[in-house]
């Protein structure tokens, strides 16, 4: 059962939720592994975080920093399609409600070709590159 904050299920939510219990029984690639992390981490206190204050009333107001990690779609899901050529997606093997968006929202087909397969432990990682 995942527990959610608001309605919408991030892959933050995932990982919070998953990341733990399934990293005890299945290998990561170091790659996998850092990216993982990094949006585990994502916009959380444990990134660290800048305080700006209202020039007006005085409120403050808490930012806590991007992981810019590549693979994170909190904060490098805007700009994905821009400057994406090759698309690792890695298909693990739990369903969860109504799905999980991976890129944000994109306003534009993009034309994939799929270049290779690879299976390991369970995850599938399927490799794209751009048509
Ligand atoms: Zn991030």
């Amino acid at each position: 059962m995942v527990i959610l904050m608001s309605n919408v299920i991030t892959i933050q939510d995932v990982f919070h939720q998953f990341l733990p219990k399934y990293s005890e029984t299945h290998l990561f690639s170091s790659e996998q592994h850092m990216a993982a992390l990094c949006i585990s981490k994502c916009k959380t206190a444990e990134m660290g975080a800048n305080i700006s204050e209202c020039e007006s009333c005085h409120k403050k107001y808490i930012h806590y920093n991007s992981c810019k990690n590549r693979h994170c779609p909190m904060c490098q899901g805007m700009e994905v399609d821009e400057w994406i050529d090759k698309y690792y997606i890695s298909v693990i093997p739990t369903l969860l409600g109504n799905g999980v968006r991976l890129l944000g929202n994109i306003d534009r087909e993009i034309k994939l070709r799929l270049c290779k397969t690879q299976t390991y432990n369970g995850i599938t990682d399927l490799i794209y590159m751009r048509r």
